[in-house]
């Protein structure tokens, strides 16, 4: 069985640039009509720290805008993950730009009390946005999808009542952040763990559901479409051994394609879920969700993204949030990995 989480990374730029009425606000708002049109639903991963820091400062005359969007989304039955890039945390404004703080990159890399004080005061600013002071989201995501080590930042969001997370893509690799998901290669569709994503634990309290990829060879990641994205700037890419390492990720005979329907061609999006729909021919008894990942940055061809839904409704696939499949989720046979042989095995590297 098949179904579709679709979840967006609701921020501007990793550099701090960008307008949030042009690169949130109104991106959201029209994937919104599209998918209450479906009467479909997404989860909006908000990153939060760089909306409270915006909205101190009061740099980006939007940022009502968006906290209404927020609340909006929220009441009209979207889930609100989190999603934080802790660099913005210390920002400070010089010349009329922000300037992150690059050492706190990596939310699992800082002490304990560092990353109680980020998430606390984050989903703190989350509630008062959502006027929900009791809020709590279920799902998280990392910024840049680091959530190594584990260890330390799962045991503290799952404090504050975190039980999903959706930051693993198998076979990632980003040597300059230490970042490596080639292990959960080996792992299926989902899989419980307590203190390391790519390690399924049964008696784990979280639940990972990766952002769903496929390990393509590299050629195949140069569509025109994918390469016309120039603007998703991250910090940290200067200097010579940085860009070595980039391109040293990048250089592999295979590469972990993700299911980015903001980047991905249709007929990429629909070829992908065909071979899913093909394997769960052979074994329909593995319950496979795949998470869809977008930004809000990104988007830009709607018309897709609504033909992308038409086609999941004519094959019969549900499209659903982390909310709706907790419970399947959570039953203990959640360990159930692919069968040998099948498509998360393949291009192991
Ligand atoms: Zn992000």
């Amino acid at each position: 069985m098949i179904e579709c989480i679709f979840t967006i990374d609701y921020e501007i730029y990793g550099d701090g640039t960008g307008a949030l009425m042009e690169l949130v606000h109104v991106p959201a708002k029209r994937l919104q009509e599209i998918f209450e049109k479906w009467n479909a639903r997404f989860v909006n991963f908000v990153e939060v720290a760089e909306f409270e820091k915006i909205d101190a400062v009061a740099t980006d005359p939007a940022i009502g805008f968006v906290k209404r969007q927020i609340r909006d989304l929220y009441e009209s039955g979207f889930e609100i993950g989190l999603h934080l890039h802790p660099q913005w945390c210390n920002a400070r404004r010089a010349q009329g730009r922000w300037i992150l703080d690059a050492t706190e990159y990596n939310l699992c890399t800082l002490p304990r009390k560092r990353i109680v004080e980020i998430v606390e005061g984050s989903l703190g600013y989350l509630r008062r946005v959502l006027d929900q002071p009791d809020f709590s989201p279920l799902s998280f995501r990392a910024g840049n999808w680091l959530f190594q080590p584990t260890h330390t930042a799962a045991s503290v969001l799952s404090e504050y009542g975190i039980k999903i997370d959706s930051s693993v893509f198998k076979g990632g690799l980003q040597r300059n952040h230490k970042l490596d998901y080639r292990p959960a290669l080996k792992n299926g569709y989902y899989w419980p763990f307590s203190d390391n994503a790519n390690e399924p634990d049964p008696s784990g309290a979280w639940i990972e559901v990766p952002i769903h990829t496929e390990m393509v060879p590299t050629w195949q990641m140069t569509t025109s479409k994918r390469m016309s994205f120039s603007g998703n700037v991250g910090m940290g890419g200067q200097g010579l051994k940085r860009k070595v390492n980039r391109a040293l990720d990048f250089l592999r005979f295979r590469y972990p394609r993700k299911f980015d329907f903001c980047r991905m061609t249709l007929a990429e999006l629909t070829s992908m879920i065909d071979r899913v729909v093909c394997e769960d021919r052979k074994s329909p008894e593995v319950y496979r969700p795949l998470v869809a990942i977008g930004h809000t940055k990104d988007l830009r061809d709607f018309r897709s993204v609504d033909a992308f839904l038409a086609f999941l409704r004519t094959k019969g696939i549900t499209v659903c949030t982390f909310s709706d499949i907790y419970s399947k989720l959570a039953q203990p046979q959640a360990c159930v990995s692919v069968p040998a042989g099948s498509e998360a095995n393949v291009g192991r590297e």
